[in-house]
């Protein structure tokens, strides 16, 4: 806290993972000697740029760009880009230091780093977002390269600003070099699948953790807060596994649908449209729209919080518990606060955290990027197989690390000693650098 004041998501992501340490810790004293998690905590290298660009009227406007390089033991950096009023260092910190243990959690030898700008796109035309992408990138592209720091999407980033980047990139470096940023279109490199993976493997994670307690995602009422990239093919996986998602949300409230959510409606609405919740409900006959409320007050059996950093908090998690929840797995990167997850916890709720359940969508990058080195392309099904084989390892291996350590069934302590300790091991491995 001394060291990183004013970053307050950065201190509540160490103190999450340093919490779960202490079994790793004793077993293994040349950590402590050796300084790893102070090492560790010390981003590689973090980057701060201008971004000036030009809106349609002619006026200039000047952004902050960011990409923190945070730990590439493992591999060269991977994680996404965050376009959103929100972004600062803190921010892109604690994102960047949960993208370690979520790739080391992979098991696809990949790196943690993350990035963005406090840039909003909401309102901005497709032209202004072409020339703010083509400015960020103007000074990004000389800390990128397929071995080096490989970005993708996140909040505010989807196909068509990877689509951007990737062309100005091209044009600077004159060379295709598929493998520097992931989440690419269809037709010029990208991956079947990538576009649903963080989404579909939050709820294949889900339904892996339901079995292993005698339970099932079929016929369930599933909750999932957002409506953005991850939050819609959520609710798709849940629905082809027979569950009912019967609400969903954006910044200005929620709906609830108890007939079940309409994808075709919604991805119009989100997808095609860029649209507001309020515009899905307005033409959704049975589906009622909430302004400002809170999604976790609808009664459900699985939530999803699928949008934010600390959307899920303490009276919500209370909530939740009255209603019946068996299960909360984060779509969203640090979407429930320590306070909610302990009341979660404390009730038995089985509860998966962002770094094993959301690394779908990390994970299909690699896979993007292993069709981009051996100039192919897989089908649907085979992408999708894959993700569901990548899922369930890294469910297996939380579990694994949990039952070694005593925890049973404790998702976050085996997620953070498993991924904790993959790294850890490269580190001491490389020498001190
Ligand atoms: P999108 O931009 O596609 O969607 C974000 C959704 O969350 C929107 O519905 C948005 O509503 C809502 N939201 C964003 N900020 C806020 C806020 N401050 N308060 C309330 N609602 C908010 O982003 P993604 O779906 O890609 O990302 C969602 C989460 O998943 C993030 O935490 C991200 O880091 C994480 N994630 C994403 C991955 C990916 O592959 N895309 C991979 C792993 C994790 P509105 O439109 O009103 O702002």
């Amino acid at each position: 806290a001394r060291r990183n004041p004013d970053e307050p998501e950065f201190q509540q992501a160490v103190l999450e993972v340093l919490d779960s340490l202490s079994p790793a810790l004793s077993r293994h004293p040349e950590y402590a000697t050796e300084r790893v998690l102070e090492r560790l905590c010390e981003p590689e290298r973090q980057i701060i740029f201008r971004v000036p660009w030009r809106d349609d009227q002619g006026r200039v406007h000047v952004n902050r760009g960011f990409r923190v390089e945070f730990n590439s033991a493992l591999g060269p950096y991977k994680g996404g880009l965050r376009f959103h009023p929100s972004v600062n260092l803190g921010v892109v910190k604690f994102l960047g230091f949960e993208q370690i243990f979520k790739n080391a959690l992979t098991g696809m030898g990949i790196g943690g780093g993350k990035g963005g700008s406090d840039f909003d796109p909401k309102g901005r035309s497709a032209t202004e977002i072409e020339r703010f992408c083509q400015s960020f990138m103007t000074e990004l592209h000389r800390h990128l390269g397929e071995y080096t720091d490989i970005p993708a999407g996140d909040i505010g980033v989807g196909t068509r600003e990877i689509g951007y980047l990737f062309g100005q990139y091209r044009r600077l470096s004159n060379r295709w070099e598929a493998g520097v940023i992931t989440g690419k279109g269809l037709d010029w490199g990208g991956s079947a699948v990538r576009t649903e993976a963080t989404g579909y493997g939050a709820v294949l994670f889900t339904q892996r953790m339901l079995e292993r307690n005698g339970r099932d995602l079929d016929g369930m009422r599933v909750v999932v807060s957002g409506s953005g990239n991850v939050a819609i093919y959520a609710v798709e996986k849940a629905q082809q596994l027979g569950a009912t998602v019967v609400a969903c949300s954006d910044s200005t409230g929620y709906v609830v649908d108890d007939k079940g959510i309409d994808l075709d409606l919604i991805k119009q609405v989100k997808e095609v449209e860029r649209g507001r919740i309020s515009d899905y409900a307005q033409r959704r006959g049975d589906a009622r729209f909430v302004e400002g409320g809170s999604v976790w007050d609808v009664p459900c059996e699985v939530a999803l919080p699928s949008a934010t950093q600390n959307e899920l908090g303490a009276e919500a998690a209370r909530t939740l518990v009255d209603n019946g929840v068996l299960a909360v797995a984060e779509g969203a990167n640090m979407p429930t606060t320590p306070e909610a997850v302990k009341v979660l916890r404390d009730a038995g709720v089985l509860f998966a955290p962002g770094k094993a359940a959301n690394a779908g969508g990390v994970a299909t990058s690699v896979l993007e990027m292993r069709q981009n080195a051996r100039r192919t392309s897989w089908s649907f099904e085979h992408a999708e197989s894959e993700l569901a084989e990548t899922m369930a390892g890294i469910h297996d291996r939380c579990e694994e690390a949990a039952e070694r350590h005593g925890a049973r069934g404790d998702y976050v302590l085996g997620a953070n000693v498993a991924g904790f300790e993959m790294v850890a091991d490269a580190m001491l491995a490389q020498g001190l650098i």
